[in-house]
């Protein structure tokens, strides 16, 4: 069984200066041959499967916008072009591709590599720079397709608020995000969603977290959730915003680090949901930290070693996680 990639680059996706580019996948495109990754064809995705997430007046207002297009919809800003509905149908369409290949067993797990990217688009609204929350639709599409319960573990810089909001009421449906606090766009505090302890779990993190944090959290809280929550399928928001000299953010990752948190959710699914895992494309607005980040996923999907480390160590220091995530842990009933 192999690795199956989408590649939904949405060239005509545009806006003057605005850094969710096409241009964001340029140093990747011409490396995607040289992984051990088989490429499958990503279809749109049906009105009908975007309403798994979103309310269809949503659906048909963004439908309309874009046919009057360019438009900015948001104050991110979020931006549509005229081919900006079919470019997102196809960009959730794609995530869908990589789910069902993983689902009917004809993949043993995928990277969806696709833009414009979903995890801030909620139920009834597009936003920064997201037009339909691809992740959270495949995950609603996995649960319609023979899966019981499956989990969202978002690791890009941005909270996955979009996410968030399609799952709150949905026990089937879990997620973690980590993030850093204080940026775009304000919400995943510990405590949002108390009704849901152990299945929504937010991570705030400070800036320049760093590798060594990364590893801490996915031992210390992505091990036990997922444990306990136990999904049959893993969903991950890669978001590669969450490297250290990111031009918006700064979480403090390396390639390095990438590799490592990458390896160890494919290793979570390995132990918890017999393998299934699904890697999708977020933010990430440096073109090599994208292009080295997705080689680093495809890395720990194909169980190789870090075959291209852009040997890229934050310059600055790790900061200390232990008591926020002592606080995350008590939050949810793990001790
Ligand atoms: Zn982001």
């Amino acid at each position: 069984m192999k690795t199956a990639f989408t590649f939904v680059p949405s060239s005509q996706h545009e806006f003057p200066d605005h850094p969710e580019r096409p241009g964001r996948l340029d140093v990747l495109e011409p490396l995607l041959h040289t992984f051990d990754a088989e490429r499958i064809e990503a279809t749109r995705a049906k009105p009908e499967q975007i309403a798994l997430v979103h309310q269809p007046q949503l659906i048909k207002a963004i439908e309309e916008v874009c046919r009057q297009g360019p438009a900015i919809i948001d104050h991110a800003p979020t931006y549509v072009t005229k081919t900006s509905y079919d470019d997102a149908l196809l960009a959730a369409g794609g995530v869908i591709a990589c789910t069902h290949a993983v689902i009917n067993g004809n993949s043993n797990n995928a990277f969806a590599i696709v833009r414009p990217p979903g995890h801030h688009a909620e139920p009834d609204r597009a936003m920064g720079f997201c037009i339909f929350n691809n992740i959270a639709i495949a995950a609603c599409e996995a649960l319609q397709h023979g899966m019981e319960r499956v989990m969202v573990i978002d690791y890009d810089a941005h909270h996955g608020n979009g996410t968030q909001a399609a799952c709150m009421d949905n026990e089937r449906f879990g997620f973690i995000s980590t993030h850093q606090w204080g940026i775009y766009p304000g919400t995943g505090w510990i405590t949002d969603a108390p009704h849901a302890k152990g299945r929504l779990v937010n991570v705030p993190l400070h800036e320049f977290a760093g590798d060594k944090t990364f590893e801490r959290v996915a031992d210390k809280i992505f091990k036990p959730i997922v444990e306990k929550f136990h999904p049959q399928m893993l969903l991950i928001s890669t978001g590669f915003d969450a490297h250290w000299n990111d031009p918006i953010t700064s979480l403090g990752l390396s390639t390095q680090g990438f590799y490592n948190i990458s390896k160890k959710l494919v290793q979570l699914a390995e132990e918890y949901c017999k393998s299934k895992i699904v890697f999708v494309l977020e933010g990430g607005y440096d073109p090599h930290n994208v292009a080295n980040g997705a080689g680093a996923v495809f890395d720990a999907l194909t169980n190789s070693p870090l075959k291209k480390d852009a040997h890229d160590p934050s310059p600055y220091p790790d900061v200390d996680h232990e008591s926020r995530i002592q606080e995350i842990l008590k939050w949810h009933g793990i001790t």
